[in-house]
């Protein structure tokens, strides 16, 4: 069983039917499995959407979203089998997902930028919760932060002023093995597996929800650089 992923055909969805499939109970609460679903499932550095199911009268919150074997599930206040097989409405938080969706694609940038200004500096990891924003570098290389700073803050500028796109697709893996350099882990040759792009920049593969264009993400600065031990962090926020 795999629960198929709406979210991933369109960011800017925010309301859609799906059926309950099955409920159940783990360390983390009750939670809803759905047939599809809208709700980005925590993961790849980028915190879950929230929402509602509506069923008639009843409106069941959804607080948070975890993928477990294929299967998201939609953690909830209480046990609610009594609507298992019912179609429901799921909603999102809209402001809650463009949000993410603005800080996840702005940590695509910097890495995008970074890897191309100072191709030294291989991306490690991403975090894109709110007012806790950054990505993290590895490099054998000295660098200068300030240099960096300077460097970074004015490809941003010129990025979002050119308002590239941000296209996505989903691809099977010997095929994401030609498009994506530095891929860091293995992909079975006949797996599906989303990619994502930025403008001219390389592919990369991705889950999570992106913007359509740079220009959403205007306001985004660059708070911090601090580079100890072979490691870069660029802490950053859109204001
Ligand atoms: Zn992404």
């Amino acid at each position: 069983m795999k629960t198929h992923l709406s979210y991933f055909e369109n960011t800017f969805k925010f309301e859609d039917l799906a059926t309950i499939d099955a409920v159940g109970k783990d360390e983390n609460g009750h939670f809803i499995l759905l047939n599809q679903t809208l709700f980005h499932p925590q993961g790849g550095g980028q915190p879950s959407d929230q929402g509602t199911l509506q069923v008639e009268d009843v409106t069941i919150p959804i607080h948070r979203v975890k993928a477990v074997d294929n299967m998201v599930r939609h953690y909830t206040d209480k046990n609610y089998s009594f609507l298992i097989g019912q179609e429901v409405t799921s909603s999102l938080d809209q402001a809650m997902r463009l949000n993410h969706a603005r800080l996840h694609t702005a940590g695509h940038l910097i890495s995008n930028i970074i890897e191309n200004i100072a191709p030294h500096w291989n991306t490690v990891k991403g975090h894109h919760f709110p007012n806790e924003c950054f990505v993290e570098f590895t490099s054998q290389n000295d660098t200068s932060e300030a240099i960096l700073m300077e460097q970074l803050i004015q490809e941003i500028e010129t990025c979002i002023e050119a308002n590239y796109s941000i296209s996505m697709d989903q691809i099977v893996g010997d095929k994401v093995k030609e498009l994506c350099s530095n891929l860091k882990f293995s992909i079975p040759n006949d797996q599906l597996v989303r990619i994502v792009r930025i403008g001219d920049f390389p592919f990369s593969p991705c889950g999570g929800t992106h913007v359509k264009s740079l220009q959403e993400l205007k306001g985004l600065e660059i708070t911090r650089i601090k580079i100890k031990n072979n490691t870069m962090k660029i802490n950053y926020d859109i204001r």
